[in-house]
């Protein structure tokens, strides 16, 4: 993989830069269910009500309660409930509705759930691992199984990297069923369970492709007690590139599950991707965006954000960059970083004068300027009075906004 694509498939983006468009495990199974890919039945449930009535209906003695917020790890956070009874139906939505849960990939504050899945609860004889995510280097969509499921594929790939196999699949063909069947059959299941395991695979990669996902992760994959083989859970991505040609799923999208002002940025066609550092950046391109983050760890500090203004941003999307950067509590410094080349040094000029007259800047601001009108962009900044250090070069540029921060 490249650096960039790295970077946004650590972050769960696309490599654009925009958000992979996320959507509920129900939501996930849903899609599944109408591709003929054996999922459990169940339904959503926004309140205590609903949920009684989806196990009511759904009947058996057995039922699962799940949270459905964006994040994974739910199980070992309290967001997954099996019970035995209605009573226990009512007493897990009442104590899930509401609640803030943390995961690991919540952060420490959590996510509420606000809707809930009631599904038949299934009786596991095997949990397998299932994974699809597009890998740039080949440009082939690469298949991971591995009979290590219900643990984190990042574990297993950590300590016992051997017990995940993986197929680049070719695009002219697709994943045919013989092959799927091979695949399963390496985690060890009798061959009807490989049968029916091959068979999922191959619906599940059609689901994938159809739908232009750019991740899909069944974790566990259930052999149940009677040999069937059914997604206990999914995870679906989008390719938000793609996404014009699947209204149905963008309706899927809940912006309660998303970072407000990445969601801000991204209506106004910027990327934005918040951090944990507290030096705001502002840059356009990918490339120079990540060359600035990586010199300012080199240079000791941590970056608050990624922010690509991109190639022809406008005046009023410098100063809307500047707004959302600005909205983090923790930023210390700003560092904007520009070359020049379609987006020209004096609308960017215009737009930080513009930005720092709607905002009061009361941080640090270093600046560095190159390309396509740079000394118009200078000019403009100078007549502004505006408050900045400037720099020259990379490293003179990182090295004065790490002192400003007063690291
Ligand atoms: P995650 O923790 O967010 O990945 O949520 P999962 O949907 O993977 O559920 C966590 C765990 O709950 C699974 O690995 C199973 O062990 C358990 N679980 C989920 N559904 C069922 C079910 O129908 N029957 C049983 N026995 N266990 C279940
Ligand atoms: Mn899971």
């Amino acid at each position: 993989m490249k650096a960039n694509d790295r970077f946004y498939f650590e972050l769960g983006k696309n490599s654009d830069g925009k958000l992979a468009m996320k959507v509920h495990e129900y939501q996930a199974k849903e899609i599944l269910r109408a591709r003929g890919v054996p999922v459990p039945r169940g339904s959503a449930c926004f309140t205590v009500d609903e949920a009684m009535a989806a196990a009511t209906d759904l009947a058996g003695d057995r039922w699962v309660v799940k949270s459905q917020i964006h994040a994974g790890g739910r199980g070992k956070g309290g967001g997954v409930r099996v019970v035995d009874s209605l009573e226990g139906v009512r007493e897990a939505a009442e104590a899930m509705l509401g609640m803030m849960l943390v995961t690991h990939q919540t952060g420490p504050e959590g996510q509420q759930v606000n809707r809930l899945l009631v599904e038949e609860g299934v009786e596991i004889a095997r949990e397998l691992y299932v994974g699809l995510v597009i890998d740039r280097s080949s440009q082939r969509v690469v298949v991971m199984v591995s009979s290590e499921g219900g643990t984190e594929i990042e574990e297993v790939a950590a300590t016992h990297p051997e017990k995940i196999f993986k197929k680049f699949v070719d695009p002219k063909i697709g994943l045919t069923e013989p092959e799927a069947v091979e695949m399963m059959a390496q985690l060890d299941l009798d061959p009807p369970q490989a049968a029916e395991g091959g068979r999922f695979l191959r619906l599940l990669f059609e689901a994938f492709w159809e739908t232009d996902a750019s991740l899909a992760e069944i974790n566990p994959l259930v052999i149940t007690a009677d040999d069937g083989v059914i997604a206990l859970d999914a995870k679906f991505n989008f390719d938000d590139n793609a996404l014009f040609r699947h209204p149905d799923i963008v309706a899927m999208r809940d912006t309660d599950e998303e970072d407000p002002a990445e969601l801000e940025a991204s209506a106004v066609g910027l990327s934005y991707i918040a951090l944990d550092g507290n030096i705001g950046c502002l840059v356009n391109g990918a490339g120079l965006a990540m060359a600035t983050m990586d010199i300012i760890k080199l240079y000791g500090a941590e970056p608050a954000n990624f922010l690509d203004v991109g190639g022809g941003a406008t005046t009023d999307q410098v100063t809307e960059a500047f707004k959302i950067m600005l909205r983090n509590p923790d930023l210390k410094a700003i560092l904007v970083n520009i070359f020049g080349g379609i987006m020209r040094c004096d609308v960017l000029a215009e737009g930080l004068v513009q930005a720092a007259q709607e905002v009061k800047l009361e941080i640090p601001l270093v600046v560095r300027l190159e390309g396509t009108n740079v000394e118009r962009g200078r000019e403009i900044l100078e007549k502004s009075g505006l408050d900045m250090i400037t720099a020259t070069t990379m490293a003179d540029a990182a090295e004065k906004v790490v002192a400003a921060t007063g690291n």
